[in-house]
């Protein structure tokens, strides 16, 4: 049967009211590209799950599909979402699908230019806060306690039940869980959403490796960060609303959370990149926090089946390359010109 998006496909294990109507533009169904020549570097069997390849180019559509869904099934008109950035692409998309209004609350100024563009393509009401994500979650909580405007954040309950589905696919393609799951680790919802979701699927379970950013890394340390800052600007997060069950889901599932500096994060969306996979920074999180652990012999991959989630793609954050990179050679349009550039 042809994919009809990821509500119809795993119906039977997404707990959504009745009233629920799908509103989809086939989100899901994303690649598990094997990793073969790094997997060697570990002793490991590795695979990217590219969640950039989703339809705003973010995990954010998974839990999207089902959150805008159930709203628009109650009858909601109006969304609301604080967002990194690709929370408020994807809602914007869904709620244009769906014809609802939506509005988006972002951190002034530290926004990827990809989703800032994304937001304001598919029509949402983009509005700079004057403080961080966390300044602007507290204040779409308040606003949709006090009116009918429907919120679409990771502490909206379906927004995880759509995001269980990446776990269950993972194991739709491997024949079950893979014995370790690396991930980056924001507002914590993705994290939650795998745990529940393998629990569920009852394919075995994974450890999982949640990576923060050294500079934005709560979980770490024990302790909110105040103001948090990372180049990995998806999560620069210093409350996460589900940091219990972050810590909740490593600690039962054997594995840990750790932070790696941005630095790391930089390095291993090099990596990504040099086999094939460019993803954005938050996105290249998890091999760093593979590469750290591996590196001091906490990691021990030898023999073992890991997946790396990737949830973001590189065009979402274009300016961290052309920003660094050493501006193309210019010649002239002439053949002996290029033979003496390329050397050949
Ligand atoms: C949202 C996001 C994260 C963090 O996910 P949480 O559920 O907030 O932990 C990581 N990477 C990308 C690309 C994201 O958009």
């Amino acid at each position: 049967m042809t994919y009809q998006g990821l509500i119809q496909h795993y119906r039977q294990y997404l707990d959504l009211p009745a009233h629920t109507q799908a509103i989809s533009l086939l989100e899901g169904n994303t690649p598990l590209i094997p990793m073969p020549r790094l997997g060697r570097e570990f002793g490991c069997e590795l695979f990217v799950k590219f969640e950039g390849l989703n339809p705003t180019g973010s995990f954010k559509d998974r839990g999207m599909t089902t959150a805008i869904s159930e709203a628009v099934g109650r009858g909601a008109q109006t969304v609301i979402c604080a967002s990194t950035g690709n929370t408020a692409a994807s809602a914007a998309a869904y709620a244009a699908r769906a014809g609802l209004r939506s509005i988006v609350l972002i951190p002034e100024g530290k926004v990827a230019v990809g989703k800032l563009a994304g937001a304001i393509a598919y029509g949402a009401e983009v509005i700079q806060i004057q403080g961080s994500f966390d300044d602007a979650l507290s204040l779409v909580v308040e606003i949709t306690q006090k009116t009918p405007i429907a919120l679409v954040n990771s502490i909206n309950p379906y927004r995880i039940e759509g995001q269980k589905t990446s776990a269950f696919e993972i194991c739709d393609v491997l024949g079950s869980a893979p014995d370790w799951l690396c991930l980056p680790v924001g507002n914590a919802g993705n994290i939650t959403s795998y745990w529940a979701g393998f629990k569920q699927y009852q394919k075995g379970l994974p450890q999982v490796l949640g990576v923060q950013a050294a500079g934005a890394a709560p979980l770490v340390l024990g302790h909110p960060v105040e103001k948090p800052e990372t180049i990995a600007t998806a999560i620069r997060i210093g409350k996460p609303a589900r940091g219990e069950q972050a810590l909740e889901a490593a600690q039962q599932s054997g594995g840990r959370i750790i932070a790696v500096s941005d630095a790391e994060i930089l390095s291993a969306q090099k990596i990504l990149a040099s086999e094939g996979v460019w993803v954005e920074p938050a996105s290249a999180a998890g091999l760093a926090g593979l590469i750290a652990e591996s590196s001091v012999g906490k990691f021990e991959a030898k023999g073992k089946k890991v997946v790396v989630v990737c949830t973001g793609h590189g065009m979402k954050d274009p300016s961290i390359i052309t920003e660094s990179f050493t501006a193309p050679k210019v010649i002239p349009a002439e053949y002996q010109a290029l033979v003496e550039m390329v050397d050949a």
